[in-house]
C-alpha cells in the first residue's frame, strides 16, 4: 500500500507548489549566464512565445510579462500597473484570493469597490450587471477563475460577457487554472491573465507571468506604483531582449521550459484537462464511497482541487493529515469559515493511479 517514491518522500496533493516530474527537477541542475542568446532568446523568449500561443489563437494581439516572485506578486503588479489614477476597480470575490485582490487594492490605495459573495456561492451575473449600472466610475473588473479556496470554478462565460458589454477592462486571476483548463483569452475579452510557474504548467515555484492584451499593456505606462512590480517596465525590457530587469530566476525558468515541453508531449492543455478531470472524478467518487462528501455541488466544482466536509464533527484532521503524509500523500487543510473542510488537489504530476492509491490509503486510515 505504501508507495515508495525514490526521490520524494511524498506526493503533493496541494495546488502549488505541486508534485513535479523528475525531469523538471533535473532541469534545475545547471547554471545559466543571462547575457546572451542561450538564455535570453532560446529560453526566455521561447517560453514567452509558447505561453502566448497557449493563451490565444490571436497571437499577435497578446503579449506576456514574466515576473519574479510567487503568483501574488504578479497579481499585485497587474493591479498596480493597470489601473490608472482616475480608474476604479471592481473586485469580484468569493474566497481568499478574491479577498487578497481587494487587500492589494487597499494597500496600493487604488479606488476600488468589492462585490463580495459567500464562499460557496458563485457570483451572480444579474448582481454584477446592477453594480456596473449603478457605478459608472468603474473602469476595471477583476475575477478569480478557479477559486482555490473552495475549488469553485467561477462562471467565466456569463460574467465576462457582462464585463465586456459594459466595456470594462477585465483582469482574470487564472493562477490555478491556466494550463489545466482550455481557454482562449480572446473568447472572453480577458485583458490581463495571471498565472504562475508552479501550478498547472507543472514547474517549480519562483516566478509568475501576466498575459496581456498588447493594446492594454501599452496603456499601463506611467501608472506605476512600485519600481520592482512595474509590469510595463518589466515588459519593455523583456520584449526587446529577453532580459529580466533584475536577477532572473534562471534555474526555475529553465525547469519551466522543460515543463512546457512536457505539457506539449502530453498533448497540450486539452489532454492535461482530461487527465485532471479523470483524477478529480476518481477522487470524488472514491471519497464519497468512503463517506466523505464534497463541499460544492458538481456544477460549481473545478477539476483542480476539491473541498471535502469533515465526515463527523469529531473528525481529527491533524491526525488524518499526519497518517496520510506518513503513507506518502500530503493533503491540504480547509480555508473557509462556514464549514469544517479539508482539501485534496489533483493537479501536478499526478495520475489516476495515484488517486486510486490515495483512496486505498484513506480507506485504511479511516
Ligand atoms: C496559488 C494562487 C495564487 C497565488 O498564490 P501565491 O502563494 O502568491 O503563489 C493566487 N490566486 C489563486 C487563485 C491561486 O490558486
Amino acid at each position: 500500500m505504501y508507495e515508495f517514491i525514490p526521490d520524494n518522500p511524498y506526493l503533493l496533493l496541494t495546488p502549488g507548489p505541486l508534485s513535479t516530474s523528475k525531469s523538471v527537477r533535473n532541469a534545475l541542475l545547471r547554471d545559466w549566464c543571462t547575457w546572451d542568446a542561450d538564455y535570453n532568446e532560446d529560453i526566455v523568449q521561447n517560453i514567452r512565445r509558447r505561453l502566448i500561443a497557449l493563451a490565444s489563437k490571436k497571437v499577435d494581439d497578446y503579449t506576456v510579462v514574466l515576473m519574479q516572485g510567487s503568483g501574488s506578486f504578479s497579481v499585485e503588479a497587474t493591479l498596480g500597473s493597470a489601473i490608472p489614477k482616475n480608474g476604479k476597480l471592481l473586485v469580484i470575490s468569493n474566497g481568499a484570493y478574491g479577498d487578497r485582490m481587494a487587500q492589494m487594492a487597499r494597500v496600493l490605495k487604488l479606488n476600488y469597490t468589492i462585490y463580495s459573495c459567500q464562499e460557496t456561492e458563485a457570483p451572480k451575473p444579474d448582481v454584477l450587471e446592477r453594480l456596473l449600472n449603478e457605478d459608472q466610475g468603474i473602469t476595471h473588473v477583476s475575477l478569480v477563475h478557479c477559486e482555490t479556496t473552495t475549488g469553485m470554478l467561477n462562471p467565466l462565460s456569463e460574467l465576462s460577457s457582462i464585463i465586456k458589454a459594459h466595456g470594462k477592462i477585465f483582469i482574470l486571476d487564472a493562477m490555478s487554472s491556466f494550463g489545466g483548463i482550455p481557454l482562449d483569452m480572446a473568447d472572453y475579452g480577458i485583458d490581463f491573465l495571471i498565472s504562475s510557474s508552479n501550478k498547472c504548467i507543472q514547474g517549480v515555484p519562483g516566478f509568475a507571468f501576466v498575459l496581456a492584451k498588447k493594446e492594454e499593456l501599452l496603456k499601463c505606462r506611467g501608472n506605476v506604483r512600485s519600481l520592482c512590480l512595474d509590469l510595463y517596465d518589466q515588459w519593455k525590457e523583456m520584449d526587446k531582449s529577453g532580459k529580466w530587469r533584475y536577477t532572473s530566476p534562471t534555474h526555475i525558468v529553465r525547469a519551466f521550459y522543460q515543463a512546457m515541453d512536457e505539457l506539449e508531449a502530453e498533448g497540450g492543455i486539452p489532454a492535461r484537462y482530461k487527465r485532471y478531470c479523470e483524477n478529480q472524478r476518481i477522487l470524488v467518487q472514491g471519497m464519497s464511497e468512503l463517506g466523505f462528501k464534497a463541499l460544492l455541488p458538481k456544477e460549481l466544482q473545478s477539476p483542480i482541487i476539491t473541498s471535502f466536509l469533515y465526515p463527523k464533527a469529531e473528525f481529527n484532521f491533524n491526525a488524518f493529515y499526519k497518517a496520510a503524509k506518513q503513507r506518502g500523500y500530503v493533503l491540504y487543510p480547509g480555508k473557509i469559515s462556514q464549514a469544517d473542510t479539508f482539501r485534496i488537489g489533483n493537479i501536478g504530476e499526478v495520475y489516476p493511479v495515484d488517486m486510486r492509491r490515495l483512496l486505498e490509503v484513506v480507506g485504511a486510515i479511516f
